[in-house]
């Protein structure tokens, strides 16, 4: 194995916040006991929502499929431990607008017996690229970097370009977020596993793990696992300890020294990035035998006692997790999910833990009360903002609702990081606004579809009745010519047949 290489690369702007991990990484990650109700949301991916295929009252296994995807773009919900399925029925779940979700509602029956499975792990290296694919699409394998994006769909885009390198991305850059560090402790070899299945899908030979220069342990356990199996085809990479070097465009720059482009992917550049997690639940599922039902998800924050990394089944509530965290301190005024920066704030524990859930913040920071004042024009948001746009431009525009300047200025490259916001005296609400602006951008977008859709339709339908009178008019001119040869009678006739058949029409 080659020595992890310290070439950092370069990221614009970006900030050093504080790591706040210390705590949630003093102990091994502790496995949540198996709730006595698990809530499945049907959508805990990208794309549609999956469609339930069990029924009330059904008595399902762990591993068992409970909702399968619809459309093109979608992963399956598996159960998470044996039960009675007891409900099918909206619950509050963590989403931008935190509405709640429709969920399949499990109780368990304590046996956790598992489904058997029809198809039997066998060696991926025997399989065809295409039959990996099909079989990960199988597991409910989503992004777990907090993306949600269905793998088996991401490595199929990305089987249509030019692949060359496969990024593992172990950088947790944002504060207080430790499950990856601790995953890269304690499950490495599943990690480096799920590398060598995801270069066998891809068919190419080169990956690196990319891991934040301040976590020498999980640099530590990679390093020596790496010695052990002699793949020279996956490399480590340190890259440095700055938010938001985990984004996935900041992080090809780090490792490659390639730029997406401006509304590309990193295959435009010939890269493929997966989190470590993606990576071992790949493992999991294709060696292990088990879907995507559980994930390492860090507790953490002042406002619970004992900060800590659990695996959690899939669909536990957070109250339950918190409660094997020590429970609430006195300090607790906010539940996030997700870290402080693009985490969303839910007003119940009664949300369940899903595939996307790396962490939940309990915290007693309450939103910062200072009054927003004019920009004074500091210049600190576009210095600090890492894909090089100009917040203050864009806040104008958005303020104004000018669509047209927001694309030019490239809003929506804007990946709501939330830097600007830190550093801005004045206090505006820039990230909230611009994913506000975003979302008026996609909607106008739409609307601009569905009228271009209805026009087509318009001018078909134009077209349509334009034909049917020229026909109409053929056919009138062609009976009056045969109407004058046969004389007044055959003239009555057609008369007669055409009143006829217009009553009939009517
Ligand atoms: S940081 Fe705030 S005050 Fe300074 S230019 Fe940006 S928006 Fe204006
Ligand atoms: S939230 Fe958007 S505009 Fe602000 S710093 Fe991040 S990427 Fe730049």
């Amino acid at each position: 194995m080659s020595a992890p290489t310290y070439d950092l690369g370069t990221l614009h702007g970006g900030l050093r916040l504080p790591g706040n991990k210390a705590e949630s990484t003093r102990q091994a990650i502790i496995e949540v006991p198996l709730p006595s109700q698990l809530v499945l949301p049907i959508t805990q991916h990208v794309g549609d929502p999956a469609q339930p295929v069990v029924g009330i009252g059904e008595r399902v296994l762990k591993g068992q499929l409970l909702a399968e995807p619809d459309g093109t773009l979608g992963a399956p919900v598996h159960a998470s431990s044996s039960g009675k399925v007891v409900a099918i029925e909206p619950w509050p779940v963590s989403r931008r607008h935190g509405e709640n979700a429709p969920c399949i509602i499990i109780e368990c029956d304590g046996k956790d017996e598992a489904i058997q499975r029809a198809d039997p792990p066998v060696n991926f290296t025997t399989l065809l690229p295409e039959d990996l694919l099909t079989i990960i699409l199988r597991g409910g394998i989503v992004g777990l970097g907090g993306a949600v994006f269905p793998t088996a769909q991401k490595l199929m885009q990305a089987r249509t370009c030019t692949i060359d390198h496969l990024i593992l991305n172990g950088v947790e850059c944002e504060s207080y977020i430790s499950c990856d560090d601790l995953l890269m402790r304690e499950c490495t070899g599943e990690i480096i596993s799920g590398a060598q299945i995801l270069m066998h899908a891809l068919q190419i030979n080169l990956c690196f793990i990319a891991v934040e220069s301040d976590k020498p342990e999980a640099i530590r356990a990679l390093g020596e696992v790496l010695g052990e199996i002699q793949d020279d085809r996956i490399a480590l990479k340190m890259v440095p300890t700055i938010y938001p070097s985990g984004g996935e465009d900041q992080l090809v720059q780090l490792v490659t020294n390639l730029e997406v482009p401006s509304g590309g992917l990193p295959s435009d550049v010939g890269c493929l990035v997966q989190n470590v997690g993606t990576a071992a639940a790949i493992h999991d599922w294709v060696i292990g035998n088990e879907p995507l039902i559980s994930r390492v998800t860090t507790i953490t924050g002042d406002g619970v006692a004992s900060p800590i990394n659990v695996r959690a089944r899939i669909g536990t509530t957070i109250g339950d997790v918190i409660e094997l965290a020590g429970g609430y301190t006195d300090r607790a005024d906010q539940l996030i999910i997700g870290g402080p920066m693009t985490g969303k704030s839910v007003t119940t524990d009664r949300v369940p833990l899903v595939k996307a859930t790396n962490c939940v913040l309990v915290s007693s920071h309450t939103p910062s009360s200072s009054p927003t004042l004019p920009c004074i024009r500091c210049g600190d948001c576009a210095a600090v903002c890492p894909i090089q746009l100009l917040p203050q431009q864009l806040y104008w525009y958005a303020c104004a609702d000018d669509e047209d300047r927001m694309r030019e200025f490239g809003l929506i490259d804007c990946i709501e990081c939330g830097c600007c916001d830190l550093v801005c005296p004045s206090h505006i609400p820039l990230t909230a606004d611009f994913r506000v602006a975003k979302g008026r951008i996609r909607e106008l977008a739409d609307e601009k579809a569905r009228a271009v859709r209805a026009r087509q339709r318009f001018e078909a339908r134009n077209d349509r009745l334009q034909r049917e009178l020229i026909e109409r008019e053929k056919e009138l001119t062609q009976q009056k010519e045969l109407a004058q040869k046969a004389g007044p009678s055959a003239i009555a006739e057609i008369l007669k047949r055409k009143k006829a058949q217009r009553e009939e029409d009517e």
